[in-house]
């Protein structure tokens, strides 16, 4: 929201402070006197005297002569509409303009501004009443109001000294302007440069603001005058929480500078916030003590988007570069990279390192009967299966054509056989039906494992044992686990597992 101009503010407050002063006076003093209660005391003054003249006329029974006067008076007296003179017992002796309908009587002998009543006396007796109707003093309208003298006072005294007050107010702030014994040329250099920047006072009020730093905040620089730098919305970066301590109090508090300090403004028009990179610098007097601070910012919103949009097509293209576009599984390069690092760390921490060779059996066939894309698919279901069935920690790669390696750090030799024992069952149960049609082929997969404690130098040995391992397995009739062992390669479980195998046939 823009700022209201706080030199309207001022000359509003000092309007007021003198309009009070000013009631305060007339409620001690009376300053002006109330107009209705001078027209009432006149009108009272002016029925009095023709009340007199009539008691004469009235002493010589000369009704005619009143009737005639009164004629005279309401014809020539825009002020009074009609008069009247009744007499003690009701009648009417006299009348002039439309007395009946316009006379309202007040109580008693009492009179109002409007209805003015004189009682006339013959020597002794009270012989009558004198009755004058006069115009209204409020016709209660608007216009009645302003004609009001002390209205009037009132209006010019609020119009004059508020564009007295603005002006003078205008003029002395500024004299005190900061930023207006700011050489032209020094501000216009300010003012173009690209970073936002501020002045602050030693209570972080602005003194001083660049038109960049107005476009920040969205506010005209003048207005930000006096405004405290901490009010605004300032939050951490990246994380978008309320800031624990502004980089501009720290850096006075500890007297040195502070750079590159993260932050982000919420907008609260378009609910987006912007990120900044501030320093600031304390301004120190001759003593050392802090006067000021000088604080800039540079907008890196849009160099951020681009560095995180960058970081995401990188790891992008890295996952790309990494998987095999047909399986979804690490490809053979990425495969040898996490293999180094997954081995080193077993080897660090004295951990077994397991891995299975899995081969599809008689793939060939597939691709030979029902064409390329089936064997495709089928390549895709066995990696599927593959990837399911393992644990989270394991992993697969496609090594070559229809050849998966399987890692499994952590896993010795038994538990690495169990693992391919249930690859092989899971392929044999599960894949016929995920592929569209395999005929009376069945898909079944050999699988030779072999793990590091039984003596590989390195990931490529470990990998060439699983490897002849499975080809045993192949040798042996395939859909089958072949196994490394000290004195080479066998087809079949080890033989306790064998043992339990037949256990859980039985
Ligand atoms: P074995 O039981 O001894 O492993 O016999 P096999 O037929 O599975 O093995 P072989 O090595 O003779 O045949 C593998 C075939 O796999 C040869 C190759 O054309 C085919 N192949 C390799 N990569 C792909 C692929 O990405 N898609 C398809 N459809 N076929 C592939
Ligand atoms: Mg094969
Ligand atoms: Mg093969």
């Amino acid at each position: 929201m823009k700022r209201s101009n706080p030199l309207l503010w001022i000359s509003f407050g000092l309007v007021s402070l003198t309009l009070s002063i000013l009631l305060m006076s007339d409620l001690a003093v009376n300053l002006i006197p109330n107009q209705n209660v001078e027209i009432f005391k006149y009108r009272q003054k002016y029925s009095e005297a023709l009340a007199v003249q009539y008691s004469l006329l009235a002493e010589h029974g000369d009704s005619r002569a009143i009737q005639e006067a009164f004629n005279l008076l309401v014809k020539r007296n825009e002020d009074i509409l009609s008069a009247a003179v009744i007499l003690a017992n009701g009648e009417t002796l006299a009348f002039a303009g439309r007395h009946q309908h316009v006379w309202k009587q007040p109580q008693g002998d009492s009179s109002t501004p409007d209805h003015i009543q004189v009682p006339i006396f013959n020597s002794t007796d009270r012989w009558g009443t004198v009755q004058l109707r006069f115009r209204s003093v409020d016709d209660g309208g608007w216009r009645s109001w302003l004609k009001d003298p002390w209205i009037q006072f009132l209006g010019l005294v609020i119009g004059s000294c508020f564009i007295g007050y603005f002006l003078y107010m205008k003029r002395t702030l500024h004299q005190l302007d900061p930023s207006s014994v700011v050489p032209l040329r020094v501000k216009t250099a300010f003012d173009g440069l690209n970073a936002g920047v501020v002045m602050l006072d030693a209570h972080e009020r602005i003194v001083l603001a660049n038109r960049s730093f107005g476009k920040i905040v969205q506010q005209d620089p003048h207005t930000l005058m006096s405004k405290n730098l901490n009010e605004f919305h300032w939050l951490s970066s990246p994380l978008g929480l309320p800031l624990e301590a502004f980089p501009w109090v720290t850096a006075r508090k500890a007297k040195c500078l502070e750079l590159d300090f993260p932050m982000a403004l919420s907008e609260t028009s378009s609910g987006e916030s912007k990120k900044f990179r501030v320093n600031s610098t304390p301004i120190q007097d001759d003593q050392g003590d802090v006067r000021g601070m000088l604080v800039s910012f540079d907008d890196v919103t849009t160099l951020e988007e681009t560095i995180r949009a960058l970081e995401t097509s990188k790891a992008e293209l890295e996952s790309l570069a990494m998987r095999d576009p047909l399986t979804g599984c690490f490809n053979r390069r990425a495969l040898f990279e996490v293999f180094e690092d997954l081995h080193a760390s077993c080897s660090s921490d004295g951990l077994d390192f397991g891995c299975i060779m899995a081969d599809i059996d008689h793939f060939k066939l597939f691709n030979d009967r029902f064409g390329h894309a089936v064997g495709d698919q089928v390549i895709q279901v066995v990696a599927q299966i593959l990837s399911t069935t393992i644990r989270p920690t394991d992993i697969v790669g496609r090594y070559g054509g229809e050849e998966f390696c399987i890692l499994l750090p952590g896993q010795d030799h038994e538990s690495t056989a169990r693992a391919a024992e249930r690859l092989r069952l899971a392929i044999s149960a599960q894949a016929n039906q995920a592929v569209r049609t395999t005929g009376d082929n069945r898909i079944t997969m050999s699988f030779g494992i072999s793990c590091f404690s039984l003596g590989s130098s390195d990931p490529l040995e470990l990998v060439d044992q699983a490897d002849k391992a499975l080809y045993a397995a192949k040798n042996a009739g395939r859909n089958q686990v072949g196994q490394w062992t000290q004195e080479g390669p066998l087809a079949g479980l080890p033989i306790e597992l064998e043992l339990l195998e037949s256990f859980a046939r039985m």
